[in-house]
């Protein structure tokens, strides 16, 4: 394993960071969704950096993180009353808001899109980088394509290494799923990735109802078929089938783990991960549960999700997304 950089003073690691952005190097961060991969956001070299160190393909557009909501109108180029109220009810917070782009963010960031992604996330050393650095950080997750997100800063360090100049380390993230993203940029309201809030959550403070479209015209990692995937096969599956997936996997000769919330019956598998507290503490350790099990070298990790409601529904949407087909990208 690497060596742990030595620990600096807060205040130090901030302004640390802050120079390294602004000379256009790589800072991973927290957030409370999960860890991000930092660049100066008008600088397109900076930009042109994290795409490389990712290995994702440059037509995937990034989220900008800013500090505050005063950002909205100065990188989008049309801000409609529907995002300034979804900004007032979520941030900082884990929505991600998608308006018309704004001159001085530079198309490499955006994938070539007209549109842009804000957010402004909600932990106290992202938000302090974000102030002391004065602009917009476009950040994905800190992982390579294709992989499981990262929520310590551990995670980041295995599997960015020296690739990343700097990694502003906050613990663990609270959230541990994406940010919803919602683009606000066309007549109606449209949800794009489900995350740490709700579909019924946008819907009440907007008083109308918000359309899903899981197959959007635009092309984003979060929409891929297999994304946010570990090394072991993942297969889904409801409680009262456990036993029977089981044993079809025994018979084949797979070494199974299981990731199971603590209301199920424990199935008798090789590794066994129980979670307890419902779908939030689900999301919060479910790449962290994904990443242990890979450890133990399963083939399979057998999952039985939360129930589908609140970030129910982002935990079972990264879960599809990870027992997708794999595509050789992953
Ligand atoms: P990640 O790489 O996990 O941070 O994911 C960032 C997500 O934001 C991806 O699913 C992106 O495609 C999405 N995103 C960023 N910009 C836009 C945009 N202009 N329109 C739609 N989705 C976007
Ligand atoms: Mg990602």
């Amino acid at each position: 394993m690497r060596q742990r950089a030595p620990t600096l003073p807060v205040d130090d690691d901030i302004q640390k960071s802050v120079r390294l952005l602004k000379e256009g190097r790589l800072v991973a961060f927290p957030t409370e969704t999960v860890y991000g991969l930092g660049a100066d956001a008008e600088n397109p070299d900076a930009i042109r950096r994290i795409f490389k160190v990712k290995g994702r393909p440059s037509s995937h557009p990034l989220i900008v993180h800013v500090a505050h909501r005063s950002w909205l109108p100065k990188l989008g180029s049309w801000v409609p009353p529907s995002a300034e109220r979804l900004a007032e009810a979520f941030w900082p917070g884990p929505l991600t808001l998608v308006v018309s782009r704004g001159a001085r963010v530079p198309l490499v960031v955006t994938g070539g899109q007209a549109t842009v992604a804000i957010r402004v996330p909600n932990h106290p050393l992202a938000l302090r980088l974000l102030e002391e650095f004065g602009g917009g950080v476009a950040a994905p997750s800190a992982n390579r394509f294709g992989a499981v997100s990262p929520t310590s800063a551990d995670h980041v360090r295995l599997d960015l290494g020296a690739d990343v100049d700097h990694v502003l380390d906050g613990g663990s993230c609270e959230v541990g799923v994406e940010s919803t993203i919602v683009d606000v940029s066309r007549d109606s309201v449209v949800l794009l990735r489900p995350g740490g809030i709700s579909l019924e959550a946008l819907e009440s403070v907007l008083g109308t109802p918000v359309r899903v479209e899981t197959e959007s015209p635009v092309r984003t990692p979060g929409q891929l078929p297999s994304h946010y995937a570990p090394r072991a096969r993942v297969v889904l599956a409801k409680a009262r089938d456990l036993p029977a997936e089981l044993a079809a996997l025994r018979a084949e000769g797979a070494r199974v783990g299981a990731l199971i919330p603590l209301e199920i019956e424990r199935p008798g598998a090789d590794i066994e991960l129980v979670v307890a507290g419902g779908a939030e503490a689900f999301a919060r350790t479910l790449y962290a549960s994904l990443r242990a099990l890979d450890a133990e070298r399963v083939d399979v990790i057998l999952v039985v999700p939360p129930p589908a409601h609140g970030v129910g529904v982002a935990v079972t949407d990264r879960l599809l997304r990870a027992a997708a087909p794999r595509s050789p990208s992953t």
